[in-house]
């Protein structure tokens, strides 16, 4: 029969010459492998979540079936899913109540980013820290209480630093300097961890640790987050090394798992990213740990693969208020145990 639509399929290898079968079926055919990260990266008893454009689904499906591979269709119809994540909005995209139920283009968050600013000038700033290698400014949204004139301690975030879905490049998460290119990365171009030409290669990397580096005595705590998966991790991702405060990061990371189990009934794993996942060289979170942020976090949100790179917009608010539960109650902790928090002001 026709297949009308790009599938994903979750593929699990239960013997080595199976590992070696999927490893080959995610990089010769025109796949592209969405969890793990790299075809190395692929192992037995581990589900393998695997995007087939639709004109290729009929061979990658029978060559499964001769090898006896077990698998199933995680989704069905990518189609759908794809237009829901760009599809135009009638009503104005910008005022609704709706917006944060929805993707954005880049030119939506700038405008949204402005209006944050114009609204709040007394809060909020924005910072110009470069542009990005398709020549666009790299924005600092700064956030800061109502009477901030004395120097705060500040925390950072960025988010969807992969940007899987153009899948060409260099990936940034490779790309800081932390055991850079090392086992986890590689150094071919092609490759979806491709670790760029040196350290901070491309401007992005670049704008993020130079204003990182210049604010490091500032900027205590460090989160990136990304997607998929569900996971808490800290460093390293780079090494196999406990870092120096590995039982009080595990413990924040943990107490943050537990509270998104209770309020939203959702599983995250958590712990050291090497350990729980595998060897990743190059992230920004284990290079700003060795920078000095010793509170360094990446989040993987939702989902664990039923719709992976492809969550509906109606799981953004779920997704975000988990991540800012985490967020919150690991800042929070964090502040009682440093006392940074300035004395209250009348
Ligand atoms: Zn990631």
């Amino acid at each position: 029969h026709l297949i009308y639509s790009d599938q994903v399929l979750s593929i699990i290898a239960k013997t080595p010459a199976e590992v070696d079968i999927l490893r080959n079926m995610s990089t010769q055919h025109e796949t592209v492998l969405w969890q793990p990260a790299s075809a190395r990266h692929i192992k037995p008893d581990t589900e393998v979540h695997l995007y087939i454009p639709k004109h290729h689904v009929q061979n990658v499906t029978d060559l499964l079936k001769t090898h006896l591979l077990a698998h199933r269709v995680l989704l069905q119809d990518t189609q759908e899913l794809i237009a829901m994540q760009t599809r135009n909005h009638t009503s104005d995209p910008r005022s609704s109540e709706t917006f944060y139920e929805r993707y954005h283009s880049l030119e939506d968050i700038y405008y949204w980013i402005n209006r944050t600013i114009t609204d709040n000038p007394d809060r909020a700033k924005v910072i110009l820290i470069g542009s990005s290698y398709e020549k666009r400014p790299l924005y600092v949204l700064k956030l800061s209480g109502r009477k901030s004139n004395d120097a705060k301690k500040a925390m950072w975030i960025d988010c969807g630093i992969h940007a899987r879905d153009d899948c060409i490049g260099t990936d940034l998460n490779r790309n800081f300097d932390a055991n850079w290119c090392t086992e986890g990365a590689s150094d071919y171009p092609c490759e979806e961890i491709y670790c760029g030409q040196f350290p901070e290669s491309e401007p992005e990397s670049r704008a993020v640790a130079n204003f990182l580096r210049s604010h490091k005595d500032t900027v205590k705590l460090y989160f990136s987050i990304h997607s998929y998966s569900q996971m808490l991790l800290f460093p390293y991702s780079c090494s196999y090394e406990q870092a120096q405060n590995h039982d009080e990061l595990l413990a924040l990371v943990q107490e943050a798992a537990q509270n998104i189990r209770r309020y939203y009934r959702n599983q995250y794993k958590y712990g050291a990213g090497a350990k729980t996942i595998y060897l990743a060289p190059g992230g920004s979170d284990d290079w700003a740990y060795k920078m000095g942020i010793e509170y360094s976090f990446t989040f993987e949100l939702q989902d664990r693969g039923t719709y992976g790179f492809l969550l509906p917009p109606s799981y953004i608010t779920k997704a975000s208020k988990e991540a800012a539960l985490a967020v919150k109650g690991i800042t929070l902790r964090v502040i009682q145990k440093k006392q940074w928090a300035s004395p209250p002001q009348s």
